[in-house]
């Protein structure tokens, strides 16, 4: 007894050991039947099908080549419902009567039919009709060779009784069975003696997955027609296992397998097969989303059922970020979730991730990056913004942009007062108010109320910054309107902003520069307006406007980050002209 007791110990250890370090699973010694459908597809197929899903039996079909066309969506069901399908060659020619090509051809031939349904690199099996081979069929079908054990003759008695009764009295554990699905007697033989097997223990599977189980490889040219117990019983392919992570705000799958198993994957749809994405390593989905999956030894014949799994994590919202005199505070707006943020100074590496407690002082100079993340969401997105060298806060100007210097000076120095903000939407284009109102401030101005009386323009608001900007410039002869209008809100062109910077000089008391020709650098000097030709010469000059690519673009726009730059160009042609004596 005690020896028996420690014998026991030792195989428990054994197969221990054996489930985590080799593919092999525990034997669980099933007894295994191959049904092979031949010369169809056809009529009779579907039926077929619905029958086998309703009892979760797999089957293999050979199929003659020529037959496909007619049925293809009755294969892709097949195939998709995890049958195995096979080549039954393509005109049911006996191919031991054939040449290599003919024989190549043949199997070709059928193949090129399957590929699109089951996916380009898929094997299939071949049967040679009437199962006759000869060493020039061995050498050239480019497959393994599937014969029978079992043959009911089911084509000569059509009597679904018949088959019925002589598939369960000849079916053994092993059994690859002969069945022709294109007529309808074999079909209902074939479901009624499934149930009879089933009832006896039996498990249907492929011919691939047959010889999987019993731990054979299948080799081309090589004949097979039943694989007994031996043994071996690797166990069905089992369907893999999702889990997830969330990983830098998004979430991040990982599929598991069992050892050796191919897993293939889509976003798309439950239609996987071989051309599908195969799975090699953690991936990052959006979600909601829905992911399927399949494990395969062979997708063709040797795989599990596709399974499904829904990602429905739910973002964080961004928190709010505000800085007042260089102050950070954020709020959260998503419940469950922290807040943290990263701060950067200039010329430094973002910094460690702080969790957020309370309000941070801040040092000029620093970028800011925060997000809100919790158990049960993923990240959200970051929500950024500068506080700049000179203290000043913006949410869409960074260091690392061109204009950022420029626009920091020009709204330390009140330039932008009245219509830039925390967002200073330096792409977007400039305005004819927004130029005047940036000279007005620059100037440090002051309009008078006789000025606003002798205003002409019907299109400004009544009052604000734009109204008084526009009404100071007109007393100065700066801009003067369209009949009536200004039309303030439009973007300005670059010829229409050389008359207004080179006019405002002159206002400013300066004496511009005679330059006749400076336009002739530029190549589209033709297309600047004869109005405008002498404001741009000046401009030009002046080194308030430079082209672009050799170009002057006169009806090109500017952009607000580009008026702050232009901004500073104003201010050394101020220093460097003379004044009007
Ligand atoms: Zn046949």
């Amino acid at each position: 007894m005690k020896r028996i007791v420690s014998l026991v110990l030792a195989l428990l250890l054994v197969v221990g050991l054996c489930d985590t370090a080799a593919p092999a699973r525990a034997a669980t010694g099933g007894k295994l039947i191959a049904l092979t459908f031949d010369d169809g597809p056809g009529p009779y197929t579907e039926r077929l099908l619905d029958g086998l899903k309703e009892r979760g039996v797999k089957v293999t079909f050979f199929m003659v080549g020529n037959r496909i066309n007619r049925y293809t969506k009755t294969v892709a069901r097949a195939y998709q419902e995890g049958h195995q399908i096979a080549n039954h060659s393509y005109d049911h020619s006996n191919l031991a009567n054939l040449s290599a090509a003919a024989v190549r051809r043949q199997i070709q031939n059928t193949n090129a039919l399957l590929d699109p349904i089951c996916g380009a690199g898929t094997d299939y099996l071949v049967r040679a009709p009437y199962g006759s081979t000869n060493a020039t069929v061995r050498t050239n079908v480019g497959a393994p060779l599937v014969l029978w054990s079992v043959d009911p003759e089911d084509w000569r008695d059509r009597n679904a009784t018949t088959v019925k009764n002589r598939v369960v009295n000849r079916a053994r554990d092993g059994s690859i069975i002969l069945l022709h699905d294109i007529h309808s007697t074999s079909v209902t033989g074939a479901l009624a003696a499934i149930d009879v097997l089933l009832d006896q223990g039996y498990e249907f599977v492929t011919v691939r997955e047959l010889y999987r189980r019993r731990g054979v490889a299948m080799e081309n040219g090589v004949s097979y027609s039943s694989r007994g117990p031996n043994g071996t019983d690797l166990g069905p392919v089992t369907a893999p296992e999702f889990s997830d992570e969330a990983v830098d705000g998004q979430l991040q799958v990982t599929l598991t397998a069992q050892p050796g198993a191919s897993i293939y994957y889509s976003l798309e749809g439950p239609e996987l097969n071989q051309a599908s994405k195969r799975y090699t390593g953690p991936f990052t989905v959006s979600t909601p989303c829905n992911v399927w999956a399949v494990a395969a030894y062979d997708m063709n014949g040797s795989r599990s059922e596709v399974v499904k799994k829904t990602f429905t994590y739910p973002t964080a919202k961004s928190p709010i970020l505000q800085v007042t005199d260089g102050t950070l505070t954020l709020k959260g707006r998503t419940e469950g979730t922290d807040l943290f943020y990263t701060l950067r100074t200039a010329g430094s590496q973002e910094g460690e991730k702080q969790a957020y407690t309370g309000p941070v002082s801040l040092t000029p100079g620093t970028e800011i990056a925060a997000w809100a993340a919790g158990e049960g969401y993923l990240d959200s997105a970051a929500v950024r913004g500068v506080y700049s060298d000179r203290g000043n806060f913006f949410r869409d100007v960074f260091p690392s942009d061109w204009f950022y210097d420029a626009v920091d000076e020009a709204v330390q120095a009140g330039w932008t007062a009245g219509f830039a903000g925390e967002e200073f939407l330096p792409r977007q284009a400039l305005t004819r108010a927004e130029l005047v109102t940036l000279l007005y401030r620059r100037a440090g101005a002051q309009v008078t109320q006789a000025e606003i009386d002798e205003c002409p323009f019907r299109d400004l608001v009544k009052d604000g910054i734009f109204r008084d900007a526009v009404c100071w410039a007109y007393a100065r002869e700066i801009v003067n309107g369209y009949d009536g209008l200004f039309r303030p809100n439009d973007p300005i062109s670059r010829q229409e902003m050389s008359k207004v910077l080179t006019l405002f000089l002159v206002s400013q008391g300066k004496v511009l520069p005679e330059d006749a020709g400076a336009v002739q650098i530029y190549s589209d000097a033709k297309s600047i307006a004869g109005w405008a030709l002498p404001y741009v010469e000046a401009a030009t000059a002046c080194g308030l406007l430079q082209g672009s690519d050799g170009k002057f673009l006169p009806a090109g726009r500017t952009t607000r980050a580009e008026a702050a730059t232009v901004l500073t160009r104003v201010t050394e042609a101020e220093n460097r002209l003379p004044d009007r004596t």
